[in-house]
Order: structure tokens, then sequence, then C-alpha cells
């Protein structure tokens, strides 16, 4: 029996049989994995490092279906995040959405770093929508979807007056090749900055910057939307948010 430490944050837990939880995590270098933990449904010990947006370093096996966890050293937990419903709906949206995108080993530990640092952006109280729409973004470059923002993405030009962002480009555009996409969407100068600034920004870095509620809602919209054309998903735990 092969015992294997890892670092990862759990994204994901739900019932299995009576006692146990079947965990999913995001590791620093065994990409997404399904780990079984014994009778975490009980208190005390067992449970110990068991739920949603804990961060730890897990003792785990290989069992015949899916790693045993052993134990766990919990190195940070978010837990306060639930105490708030917006802040809990943008971190559930940004598990989700790191669940979607962890599919290899390769990229889940910048996916990891870049998660750590947005549920420790959303505790220090920064703008949920910013942080989670931000996040999005950033998921996309490193599991190799970056936009294309240096020029137009259709034509190449890099005299461009009016830019737009174009899901069927995947990227800036110019006026001229805006009127070919009618799904384009116009992106004013500081929506176009706060793009270029995420996709430049390393680490907590990428969560550092500031737009008005106006640009914002515009950034989160096509981060969003880039997001949902290339994973092919339609998520929906922020239309909660709106219905209240
Ligand atoms: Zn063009």
């Amino acid at each position: 029996m092969s015992i294997i430490k890892i670092k990862g944050l759990v994204i994901k837990e739900v019932s299995y049989n009576d006692s146990h939880k079947m965990l999913t995590l995001i590791t620093e270098n065994h990409g997404k994995i399904s780990v079984l933990a014994r009778n975490a449904k009980k208190s005390g010990r067992s449970s110990y490092g068991t739920q949603v947006l804990t961060y730890g370093e897990y003792v785990i096996f290989k069992g015949r279906t899916s790693y045993i966890m052993n134990s766990c050293d919990v190195l940070m937990n978010f837990y306060n995040i639930a105490t708030d419903l917006t802040r809990f709906t943008h971190a559930a949206h940004m598990l989700d959405m790191a669940g979607d995108a962890a599919q290899d080993s390769i990229s889940s530990g910048e996916i990891l770093n870049l998660l750590v640092h947005g549920l420790l952006a959303l505790q220090k109280g920064r703008t949920p929508l910013l942080v989670s729409s931000a996040f999005a973004l950033k998921l996309m470059q490193i599991t190799g979807y970056p936009p294309h923002v240096c020029s137009c993405a259709s034509c190449n030009t890099s005299d461009i007056e009016q830019i737009f962002f174009s899901f069927k480009h995947n990227g800036f555009i110019c006026e001229n090749c805006s009127e070919q996409d009618t799904e384009a969407v116009m992106v004013d100068i500081g929506t176009a900055k706060g793009i270029m600034y995420v996709l430049c920004a390393q680490k907590g870095r990428v969560y550092n910057f500031e737009l008005s509620d106006e640009l914002l809602n515009i950034f989160s919209d096509i981060s969003f939307r880039y997001i949902s054309h290339h994973l092919d998903k339609n998520y929906k735990k922020l239309d909660m948010l709106n219905e209240l």
C-alpha cells in the first residue's frame, strides 16, 4: 500500500453510505481526485479536514476505485465565507468552475494556487463579483485558452479605435470586424485594461485591481460568457443572487 502526501482544497463533499463522505479535491500535482473519507459524517477526529473550503495536507492511499483518506493537516480554512450569502455564492461558483477546468495534473497546481488566493481575497472583503470574474478569466488562461488581446483577433490589425470582445474569435477585435460579429461586446478602455491586467498578473495579484460598478459588470459579463463558451456549460449559481 503506497501512501501519498498531497496538498489540496476540498471543492465538493457528498454523503457516501451511512457514515462516510466522498470528497473531491483539487490538488497541487495530482489533478482533481476523489477521496473517500471514512466515518467523516460522524463528529470528531474522523471528520477533521473533510469540509468544503478546507485547504490541507492530506495523507491518502489508493483504494480499488478511489483514494482513501488516512489523515489530514488543515493548513487554512475558508469556512467563515459561508456566513455571507453573496460571498459564499461567488465562492461556490469558483469551486464549480475550478472543478470543471481542472482535468489534468499539469495545470492543477496553478488552479489550486489561484483558488486559494481568490478565497483569501473574498475573506479579506474584496468585491465578490470582481474576485469570481477575475478568477474565471485567469482560469481560462491557465488551462490553455487565453483570450487574444494584443491585436484584432480576426484581421490582426493593432490600429484599433474601438475595441470589441468577440467570443467567436476568442479575444479583442476591431470595429470593422465587429460588424460581422453580432455577439461581440463593446469594450471601453478601462475594462480592456482590467482584462489585460488579469492576464499579466501572477498569483494573489490577480485580484488586486479596481473597476467601477459599471465597468465591472461588463468585465464579469465577458469573463463568465468566455468560460461558459469554452467549457460548454451554463453556470446558474449567481442567478440566485439576482433573484433576491
Ligand atoms: Zn479586425
